[in-house]
């Protein structure tokens, strides 16, 4: 092994999710595959090729960076939509490329006409409204002088899409705010067809508006954490399942972490491990020196409380995860050796550490944790 541990991307797991997605979707919504964040955490460059292999054509990313990251591996064979930032310098390339871009604000719009009639293209833009996030989009009141100008200038403006965000569609306690933000939409919508406005594609959905509220689908739902096998939150997941007669989770964990034993030691009972005193041998103990830490984005909340698998069995975090490092208790696994694996998040025999435990454990969402995991370590398809 030349590196310190290891990332496998399970493609049979992807395609599982992929089918189970468009089934319940429907032929008619396209599947918006969400790889903002490195593709949560995944590798956008790896991921956005297994997910073509898997028939995904339309990729939803924050930035021009990872657009250009997209767009390198996979060319004109797909669609590409910023959702989130654009610098200015990078609006020729995303308007020479055809890249699709959501529009929040009179700025990005006036620099897409501006850039547009200078390449002489036209520009696919998804308007973006204010429904109750609060974060981005356009205020029922600026959409006049919007429809304005797309209908002044559509040799060089495409409406192609009209959406919104909602505030928390995981969590049935935002089910008011949701439910409003959605009627705000559809009012929205219905004034600029009005208008003579006419978008090509509406999309409202993230997962957890996809599962909660199925009127959300729309057009294009844009998914991010239920293709790579995770559910947005516990409540989503148990709502799907009442709704089903089996109760079988259909979504397969994409991502697998794992590392080997570094080295292996005895503890006398009073001894304390690691840095500080958070660790107290109460009595004699076997470690294992695992090398992962916070700086590989194992989380510093998991101190005494991580678990990992070694030989089939869950072992716990001892003392304070450091920045290369973690040690964890083996004192029961007996024929321990060094170099042996480990795993972090994913399954030996038939244990596994989900994502979703490993995050309940560190107080941290499945998104952040995955988004933390390092990009330095090396990530395989299998
Ligand atoms: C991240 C994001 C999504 C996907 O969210 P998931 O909960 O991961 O499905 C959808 N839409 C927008 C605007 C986003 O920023």
């Amino acid at each position: 092994m030349h590196t310190n541990s290891t990332i496998e991307l399970n493609s049979h797991a992807y395609q599982q999710n992929i089918a189970f997605l468009k089934k319940t979707f429907g032929k008619k919504v396209i599947l918006s595959s969400v790889v903002k964040g490195n593709a949560y955490g995944h590798d956008i460059t790896q991921f956005v090729k297994m997910a073509f292999d898997s028939g995904v054509t339309h990729f939803s990313v924050f930035d021009v960076n990872e657009a250009k990251i997209a767009h390198a591996v996979l060319g004109n064979q797909i669609t590409i939509m910023i959702m989130g930032f654009i610098s200015e310098l990078d609006m020729e390339w995303v308007i020479e490329n055809s890249i699709e871009f959501f529009v929040f604000d009179k700025m990005r719009l006036q620099l897409a006409l501006k850039t547009a009639k200078k390449a002489n293209k036209i520009a696919k833009i998804h308007i973006e409204v204010e429904t109750g996030m609060n974060r981005t989009g356009f205020e029922k009141r600026e959409l006049n002088a919007v429809i304005k100008l797309f209908k002044e200038e559509s040799d060089f403006l495409y409406c192609k899409g009209f959406c919104t965000h909602f505030a928390g569609a995981e969590s049935i306690s935002n089910y008011y705010r949701v439910a409003k933000q959605l009627e705000r939409y559809n009012a929205l919508y219905e004034y600029i067809c009005a208008q003579g406005i006419k978008p090509e594609l509406k999309h409202t959905a993230c997962s957890a508006a996809s599962i909660m509220f199925p009127e959300t689908r729309m057009d294009l739902v844009r998914i991010g954490i239920m293709q790579y096998g995770l559910w947005p939150s516990l409540e989503v997941l148990v709502y799907f399942l009442n709704t089903k007669k089996n109760k079988i989770d259909p979504l397969q964990r994409v991502i697998t972490w794992k590392s080997k034993v570094m080295s292996i030691k005895t503890v006398t009972t009073g001894e304390f491990i690691g840095y500080g005193t958070s660790f107290l041998a109460e009595k004699k103990m076997k470690i294992a020196v695992i090398p992962i830490g916070y700086s590989h984005g194992y989380s510093r909340a998991l101190s005494n409380q991580g678990r990992v698998l070694i030989h089939g069995q869950r072992c716990i975090v001892v003392g304070s995860v450091n920045m290369n490092m973690i040690t964890v208790d083996v004192t029961n696994i007996e024929k321990l050796k060094k170099g042996d694996e480990v795993v972090l998040i994913g399954s030996q025999n038939d244990v596994a550490i989900s994502v979703a435990s490993f995050s309940d454990l560190s107080n941290l969402l499945n998104y952040e944790l995955l988004t933390r995991i390092s990009k330095t370590i090396p990530r395989k398809i299998i």
